[in-house]
């Protein structure tokens, strides 16, 4: 497989240097090709502003969709950007690394996102009809490739357990997974999250390494999250809700997007027997 490893920490010797090496590693001596987007390293713009869209004429208010749009068609893109996007084409697995930091990703990250995520690349492709709303959710320009999130936490896992007071990783970690992955279309497989990794020693460490290397070894054969795909008759056009016959009927909240939450058994919250299978944690 071609992955690209997008890194966001801006020390190269620290705990998350030391583990995307490790990635490295385990993927190349697996035969997979890699390359990586450093953030810090390179100095990424982490700002949408008018900069991004030379040829928008002054006088012009500037709208970042409509801009981001034109911009895409007549590529005219900035370099810099056209360039994470010919990479993101060019890998089958996108790998996000970072430190959790507020409870998500670094801005510099975020900025990766807003700037590369182009419209028509990422968001506004296909058509809006009775039958579908675009091509997201699980169809998009990315379909049929692979991603996931390598991050590292200072809290314990059990404050991000099911009851924890940080509120559950899979629900923190829910807009990152499901709204910027899998909305261009990425199957998305669950986190590596190595907890509680300010104080680590060397045991820590390793357990958290050989864990990352097992997690590497497996990305062809990782399940990936089960969430339901848009335009395949869940969700109700134009509200965009999940039918009522679908789910808990007094549920809400993130775990309804997984397939088959609600249904069959499964009571709403409770994460299906896929996702477990898979190893998330
Ligand atoms: P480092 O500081 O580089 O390393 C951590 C420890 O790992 C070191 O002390 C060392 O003992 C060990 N280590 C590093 N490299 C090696 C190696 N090669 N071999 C052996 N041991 C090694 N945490 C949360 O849970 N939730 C939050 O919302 C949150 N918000 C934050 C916001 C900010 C602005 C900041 C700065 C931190 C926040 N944190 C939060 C904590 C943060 O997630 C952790 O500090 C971060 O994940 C640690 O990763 P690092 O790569 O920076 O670790």
């Amino acid at each position: 497989m071609k992955v690209l490893l997008v890194f966001a920490h801006p020390e190269p010797r620290s705990l998350n240097g030391a583990l995307r090496d490790i990635a490295i590693k385990e993927l190349e001596a697996k035969g997979h090709e890699v390359r990586v987007s450093d953030l810090y390293a390179k100095g990424w713009k982490s700002e949408v502003d008018r900069a991004d869209f030379p040829s928008l004429a002054s006088e012009t208010r500037f709208i970042p969709a409509a801009a981001s749009k034109k911009a895409f068609e007549t590529g005219e893109l900035t370099e810099d950007v056209k360039i994470e996007i010919d990479k993101l084409l060019w890998a089958d697995m996108l790998i996000l690394q970072f430190p959790l930091w507020w409870f998500s990703m670094p801005a510099i990250l975020k900025g990766w996102v807003e700037r590369v995520y182009a419209y028509g690349f990422a968001y506004g492709v296909g058509e809006h009809s009775d039958n579908r709303w675009g091509d997201r959710y699980g169809e998009g320009t990315l379909a049929g490739k692979r991603a996931m999130l390598i991050v590292t936490a200072g809290g314990w896992e059990e404050h991000y357990s099911a009851r924890g007071v940080n509120g559950p990783i899979d629900d923190l970690l829910f807009p990152i997974n499901h709204g910027i992955l899998y909305y261009p279309g990425y199957d998305v497989l669950p986190p590596f999250v190595a907890y509680r990794v300010d104080r680590l020693d060397e045991a820590g460490f390793e357990r958290a390494a050989e864990h990352l290397r097992e997690r590497m070894r497996t990305l062809e054969s990782t399940l990936p999250i089960p969430y339901r795909q848009q335009n395949r008759g869940d969700y109700l056009i134009p509200s965009m809700q999940l039918r009522p016959e679908l789910g808990e009927p007094a549920a809400s909240g993130f775990a309804l997007h997984l397939d088959g939450a609600g249904e069959a058994g499964e009571t709403s919250g409770q994460r299906p027997p896929q996702l477990q299978a898979a190893g998330a944690r």
